[in-house]
């Protein structure tokens, strides 16, 4: 059975997502070394678990034997405004949570797919298993890496949640990768307050020891380092997204509410419960409390010494 690729992006589209592409599914090019240099200069801090199961990361027909199709899809989130005010939250955590609402949508496109194809095979992915998301979305042409090692995607910019379907159907069309859209921009690594954007072997790597999106969410000790800059952010950081030139144009995906901004900002002041409360289901139930506390007390401005 070969897939139609038109229509399994159109029952993308019919379900909500801004884009879709498919790539052949096999070993990534240039996956592993990248990965282990990574890995080798220690830039995933204390996450464990991506020296874990490297080999499947990289490689679909480990994580599904069979697999021939990786359906790349993406969710742009970019809000119509942003929380002003001296605690800032990364855009992502505005919603709910993207694992769940990227999921309900895969299981949906996968309803679709069976009504002309009852026997279609695929399993859902949203950053939960051992699968590049960014790595695949670039891979079916969705955009290219960026130096703020993010997905760029030339239409949506990099506001973008993503998920895939990996099936062991093939499509008819593959989708090809897309030239790098940098150019000479570095607006990103010399924005980042923290130089967490690193360089090595002429591709730059985030250092996530050094940067504010691990640091407030994935850090899991009492305080973070003194030289840590927080520069407003409490929850992630998006800092080198919002320099970069595309994203000034995109368009709004998510209308934000007047009663949505005022929940956000009272969170700096929640007590124990009502941040439960209010974060329950979103991205920001990711951390407890008092990692909520430690960050804001991270990011007041120090005393200056007195004469
Ligand atoms: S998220 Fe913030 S701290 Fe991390 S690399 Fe980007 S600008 Fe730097
Ligand atoms: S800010 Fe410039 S270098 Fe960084 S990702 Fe955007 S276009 Fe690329």
């Amino acid at each position: 059975m070969t897939l139609d690729s038109q229509f399994i992006k159109s029952c993308a589209n019919s379900v909500g997502f801004h884009d879709c592409g498919i790539a052949q599914a096999r070993r990534l090019d240039d996956f592993d070394a990248t990965l282990s240099t990574w890995l080798s200069h220690r830039y995933n801090a204390d996450m464990q678990y991506m020296q874990r199961n490297a080999d499947k990361r990289g490689d679909p027909q480990l994580l599904y034997p069979g697999a021939k199709s990786v359906i790349s899809v993406l969710l742009s989130y970019k809000p119509s405004r942003t929380v002003e005010g001296p605690h800032k939250i990364a855009r992502y955590a505005y919603g709910d949570d993207y694992h769940l609402v990227i999921k309900r949508m895969l299981f949906q496109m996968i309803t679709l797919i069976k009504e002309r194809y009852p026997d279609f095979n695929a399993r859902p992915f949203v950053d939960t298993a051992p699968i590049s998301d960014k790595r695949w979305a670039a891979a079916a042409g969705l955009g290219w890496i960026g130096r703020n090692t993010l997905l760029i995607s030339p239409t949506y910019g990099s506001f973008c949640n993503l998920g895939e379907l990996v099936s062991d159907s093939p499509v008819d069309a593959y989708d090809s990768p897309l030239p790098n859209g940098c150019g000479s921009c570095s607006l990103c690594v010399k924005s980042c307050p923290n130089q967490a954007l690193q360089c090595v072997e002429g591709r730059y790597m985030l250092d996530a020891a050094k940067c504010t999106a691990y640091n407030t969410i994935e850090n899991r000790h009492d305080s973070l380092p003194d030289s840590q800059r927080l520069a407003g952010y409490v929850f992630g950081c998006d800092i080198c997204q919002e320099v970069c030139p595309h994203n000034a144009d995109t368009l709004a995906a998510v209308q934000v509410s007047d009663e949505k901004i005022s929940s956000l900002q009272q969170l700096a002041s929640a007590d124990e419960s009502s941040f439960d409360d209010a974060t329950r289901d979103t991205p920001l139930s990711r951390i407890s409390y008092s990692q909520w506390v430690r960050n804001l007390k991270q990011d007041e401005p120090s005393t200056p010494p007195q004469p």
